[in-house]
């Protein structure tokens, strides 16, 4: 048996770094990974500029009850005039501040008639500006190698003037699924059939990360249908996810056909449940990876141990999410020799503490478990776990991004 940090540990470190680059429209970037680091190009903003309608003005010439001409009205978008002594100009939200003003009034604190502008209630000095280089300085790095690429970071990038980035290209995945028993959705279906429910899952979680399912294929349990759908996934994929047919059963011939591959396959009986047996091999000089059939262990192993993998293939600088923590509130008590990842659903207490509610059905074969569950928690082995215990919490939101 293999502990579960040893498992992860080392998938984590199965796959190759990208080696290559492409350029992609700052448009189409959401989900990619920079392939450089970059820096500001310029200050953010780039000039002094007003964060409220209102007028600018020379601190110094204010006097309480005096008017002051309204010398310009400067939309945002224009030039503004030098200010002149003891007069004002009007500006809007986003206006460049004008030469000689260091102040702006808010509209609301102001009388405007005749063109000329009386003041009721002055601010400090220096109010309602926003100074060049105050978000941004020219040269800053704005974002490190291996940064996944999400809506904050592209308006940074385009409000730098980027409008191409170098990125890794997207990762290509291929999906095996195996049994004689399963039928593709849309199919008819016998009693001795189930509908394939892992092909489409996986495709899915892979997609989520931003990854290419360039194949989803199904072999049936027999060498040469293996071999086949294996030979194409391994000639167009830079990564195999098999599914099911890796356990000890007579029908259990992805080793096999692996092999045939010139892969050596490592079995694992990795120590969590749900989720071993897990295998991983090197085929053709590309990871595969061997997953549970039961679709709810494909599904924690993915999210455990997989999507590390993935994401350092991507060339990710993030390979493990955060790990959070919430109380347990169950009615059982836990002692296992096995780590256990529970299905369960966060929330917030009134007290603001993160509870952990498990499914009611453990089992690795309800999938209903997945669609209720916000993520998994972490039972550790051997050790006596009970409601109100803190344990380890693995957010799908994080985990399978
Ligand atoms: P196996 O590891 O092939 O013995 O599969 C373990 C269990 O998972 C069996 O009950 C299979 O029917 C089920 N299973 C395997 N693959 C899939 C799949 N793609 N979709 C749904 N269930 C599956
Ligand atoms: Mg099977």
């Amino acid at each position: 048996m293999l502990d579960f940090d040893t498992a992860q540990a080392r998938l984590a470190a199965a796959g190759g770094h990208p080696s290559i680059a492409e350029t992609c429209p700052l448009i189409q970037a959401r989900g990619r990974v920079l392939a450089q680091t970059l820096f500001a190009a310029l200050d953010l903003p780039p000039a002094d500029n007003s964060a409220m309608d209102g007028y600018a003005i020379r601190h110094a010439d204010y006097v309480a009850g005096k008017s002051l001409p309204v010398q310009q009205r400067c939309y945002a978008g224009v030039k503004p005039e030098a200010l002149l002594p003891d007069n004002t100009i009007r500006l809007f939200t986003g206006s460049l501040l004008p030469e000689g003003a260091d102040t702006v009034v808010m509209q609301e604190d102001v009388d405007e008639s005749d063109n000329t502008l009386l003041i009721h209630r002055v601010p400090k000095q220096g109010a309602h500006i926003r100074y060049r280089g105050e978000d941004i300085r020219t040269g800053e790095q704005l974002f490190a190698k291996g940064t996944l690429l999400g809506a904050a970071q592209i308006a940074m990038l385009a409000s730098q003037g980027y409008a191409e980035i170098s990125v890794y290209p997207a990762l290509k995945v291929g999906i095996l699924t195996t049994g004689d028993e399963l039928v593709s959705p849309g199919q008819p279906r016998s009693d001795e059939h189930i509908y394939n429910s892992n092909g489409s899952m996986l495709a899915a979680l892979v997609e989520n990360m931003g990854a290419n399912a360039v194949h989803v294929l199904h072999a049936l349990d027999t060498e040469a249908s293996l071999q086949s759908a294996l030979s194409t996934l391994l000639q167009d994929c830079d990564l195999v996810l098999t599914v099911g047919g890796v356990s000890v059963g007579e029908k259990d011939l992805v080793k096999p056909a692996i092999e045939q591959f010139g892969g050596t396959l490592d079995l694992w009986r990795v120590c969590m449940k749900p989720g071993k047996p897990v295998a991983l091999a090197h085929a053709a000089n590309k990871p595969v990876v061997c997953l549970p059939g039961n679709p709810v262990s494909a599904f924690a192993v993915f999210t455990m141990l997989v999507s590390p993998l993935l994401r350092s293939m991507q060339g990710r600088a993030q390979i493990m999410p955060p790990l959070q923590y919430g109380q347990l509130a169950t009615q059982k008590e836990f002692n296992d020799s096995r780590e256990e990842f529970l299905r369960v659903k966060a929330q917030t207490n009134t007290k603001g503490l993160t509870q952990l509610t498990p499914y009611p059905q453990q089992g690795s074969g309800i999938i209903s478990s997945l669609s209720w569950a916000s993520g998994l928690a972490r039972i550790p082995a051997n050790t006596s776990v009970k409601n109100g215990d803190i344990v380890p919490y693995y957010d799908f939101q994080h985990w399978l991004a």
